[in-house]
């Protein structure tokens, strides 16, 4: 099988309300859709990138450069096209990762197309439901932060997640625990946090989370284990969860107790199942986070949460959860707080919906 073109299309859909976290503030979803077409058959996956250096140093502009000028032409010269040809290429390479979980999770895509197979099937998952979890940004106030939490769960999510940051961390806490009495509740810190305060996150233990997300900076493991040891807390590592290589060490050094395991972030689907397979023989388990990404994205992610391993809540919501419009029909809808996968495994490109938001197009093909 060879790949006969390759279309990448840049979308940018407005956020229906500004998303922050501890390290910036965003209003716009940006995303590549990165289309696979072999005999007649068209896969699709998503480079999906934060704007400016909001989670990750790559942007949507050096993702898109990277497809285009390193990724695209060395996938179009393969003579033999297929998942395991298509990840050696990308392990040489290497580079941003979003834009090798872009084409990447399009080479799943396509297979699952071509075979009739859904996606969830060829990645070897098991769950037909997935649970969905609400999360919520950092808000001006708290009484916006509740009413926002109360708005969006009337959708029935699991469990709710809220971003934290010094100065924004114990008072919201204890707001939405007394509002929302054991609603099951995790934080997220997007390394907003070092050593020095760990005496003063032993404070977060009298919440009763259910993990505490990424605390310290991406590279300390060391500290992530510090203050393993000394909460009860289990800590849950995102940024610093990066391959295969920084998970085995957290493993070791006792780092967390779970991980979450996003698709864009290690460069997607079979670096994904590795850091899967690799934590579930260790007995972590593991979750699929988001950027969040639109609905192309977000059908992969839910894909990869059937596997035995995803033991917790999805951060996949409901499309108009966060954008004005998504690419893919049917629209994400949660129901009762569950995503039936089965009911995205034959999912199309609503092509009024990429005319409206593009900002770029570039149609790649063998010459
Ligand atoms: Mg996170």
């Amino acid at each position: 099988m060879k790949i006969e073109r390759i279309v990448l299309t840049h979308v940018r859909i407005p956020l229906r309300e500004p998303f922050r976290i501890s390290n910036g503030s965003i209003s716009e979803k940006d995303a590549i859709i990165v289309s696979l077409q072999s005999d007649g058959v068209t896969g699709y996956g998503e480079a999906s990138p934060m704007a400016g250096s909001f989670y990750s140093d790559d942007t949507p502009e050096s993702t898109w450069k990277h497809l285009v000028e390193v990724l695209v032409p060395r996938v179009l010269d393969l003579k033999s096209f297929g998942i395991d040809e298509l990840n050696s290429l990308l392990d040489r390479l290497g580079g941003n990762a979003f834009a090798r979980a872009g084409i990447e999770t399009a080479a799943w895509d396509l297979a699952s197309r071509m075979s009739g197979k859904p996606l969830a099937g060829l990645l070897d998952g098991k769950r037909a439901e997935v649970e969905s979890g609400l999360a919520v940004g950092i808000y001006p106030s708290i009484g916006l932060l509740l009413e926002a939490i109360h708005g969006y769960m009337k959708e029935g999510y699991w469990r709710v997640k809220i971003k934290i940051e010094k100065g924004w961390d114990v008072e919201p806490l204890r707001a939405v625990r007394k509002e929302f009495g054991n609603v099951p509740l995790m934080v997220d810190a997007n390394c907003g946090y070092d050593r020095e305060d760990i005496e003063y996150l032993k404070r977060l233990d009298e919440f009763n989370l259910i993990m505490m997300e990424q605390p310290l900076k991406k590279k300390d493991l060391e500290g992530h284990a510090i203050l393993q040891k000394a909460i009860s807390t289990p800590i849950c590592l995102d940024e610093s969860a990066e391959d295969l290589e920084s998970v085995k060490r957290a493993i070791e050094l006792r780092s967390c107790k779970i991980v979450n395991i996003k698709i864009q972030r290690v460069g997607g689907f079979r670096n994904a199942k590795t850091i899967h397979d690799l934590c579930t023989n260790a007995g972590i388990p593991v979750w699929a986070g988001t950027m969040p990404e639109l609905g192309i994205g977000g059908i992969h992610a839910l894909s990869l949460s059937t596997l035995a391993g995803f033991s917790y809540p999805t951060d996949v919501e409901s499309s108009d959860r966060w954008f004005a419009d998504d690419v893919i029909i049917p629209r994400l809808k949660v129901r009762d707080g569950i995503f039936e996968v089965s009911e995205y495994s034959s999912y199309e490109i609503d092509r009024t919906v990429v005319r409206k938001y593009k900002v770029n197009e570039s149609v790649l093909a063998h010459n």
